[in-house]
């Protein structure tokens, strides 16, 4: 059985844990050519769904990537990115905050960001850095918060802020989609060795990558607790298996696909007005 959104998908109030995702999954299917086709398809079917989302002009799509290092953001977003309209897309990377990101609140600058209607923002790591990096480095304290309003509770807090935060959008019109690549840390280590073998491969590592290598537990435990405090049926997470690049592809463009297919959208109705307008344009020109 060919693997769907729901089979992807974690359900609100599920309690995740990480070491009962298989990362090295396919699916029913046994090689990357079984998944060429529908891949294939998904990508046209995208670009059609693009379409009407531009036209409709009411909703937006955001669509955050998360993941360790080397498990595929980047490839996986030029992927799916080839079956969009760059019009009606735009790609963010969120990396280290600048001081002057410092001096607000940790969602502000990601709420600057987000996709106007009809189009499709796509998030290079996300919010959810504040309760991972940020969480796993103990970094909050570099974050010039009131210190009263650092105590054990912080997570909760921000998983609750993450989650208004989200709801509101949805509320909005934001269809938010939150992918977690999933590699195993063989994976990553088979993935560092060739970038470090492969000559065109080499800027791709950085020294700091073996270093964040070393907290992958805490890693993980960070993810997990994130994803089953904010997978809500308004702002899904799906846990992707990411050892196979090309089920990871299939499998993203599968939810995202269905996504959009779900929305009740139509293209704008020309009034009759608005035709008695383009049969005058149109005489105007045949009798130029
Ligand atoms: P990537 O690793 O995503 O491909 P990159 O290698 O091009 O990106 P990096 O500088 O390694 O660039 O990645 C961005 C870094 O910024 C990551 O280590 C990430 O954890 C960190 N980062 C992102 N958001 C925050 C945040 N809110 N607070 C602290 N660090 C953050
Ligand atoms: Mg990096």
């Amino acid at each position: 059985m060919i693997m769907k959104k729901e089979d992807f998908i974690i359900k609100a109030g599920t309690n995740v844990k990480l070491s009962n995702f298989d990362s090295s999954d396919t699916g029913s299917f046994k090689s990357k050519n079984d998944a060429k086709a529908i891949l294939k398809k998904n990508i046209q079917k995208m670009s059609e769904l693009q379409n009407k989302l531009y036209a409709y002009d009411k909703y937006s799509l955001l669509i955050i990537f998360q993941a360790m290092d080397a498990a595929g953001k980047d490839g996986t977003i030029k992927h799916v990115m080839t079956g969009l309209n760059p019009q009606g897309t735009q790609v963010f990377s969120f990396k280290q905050p600048s001081i002057e990101e410092l001096d607000h609140d940790f969602l502000w600058r990601i709420h600057k960001k987000m996709p106007e209607r009809g189009r499709i923002g796509i998030f290079n790591r996300s919010h959810y850095e504040e309760v991972l990096v940020v969480r796993v480095h103990d970094l909050i304290q570099n974050q010039k918060i009131p210190p009263e309003l650092i105590n054990k509770e912080i997570w909760n807090t921000r998983y609750r802020e993450i989650s208004d935060f989200e709801k509101y959008l949805y509320e909005n019109g934001t269809i938010i989609l939150k992918f977690f690549l999933h590699i195993s840390q063989e994976e990553q280590r088979n993935r560092f060795l060739k970038r470090i073998d492969t000559p065109d491969k080499n800027w791709k590592f950085s020294a700091t990558d073996i270093n964040e290598r070393r907290f992958w537990d805490k890693y993980q435990q960070a993810y997990a607790e994130a994803i089953s405090a904010t997978s809500k049926k308004y702002a899904p997470w799906f846990i992707i298996p990411a050892d196979h690049k090309w089920y990871m592809r299939y499998a993203v463009s599968e939810v995202i696909v269905e996504t959009l297919d779900e929305l009740k959208m139509s293209y704008p109705v020309v009034s009759d007005e608005q035709l008695k307008n383009l049969e005058e344009c149109k005489s105007k020109l045949l009798n130029e």
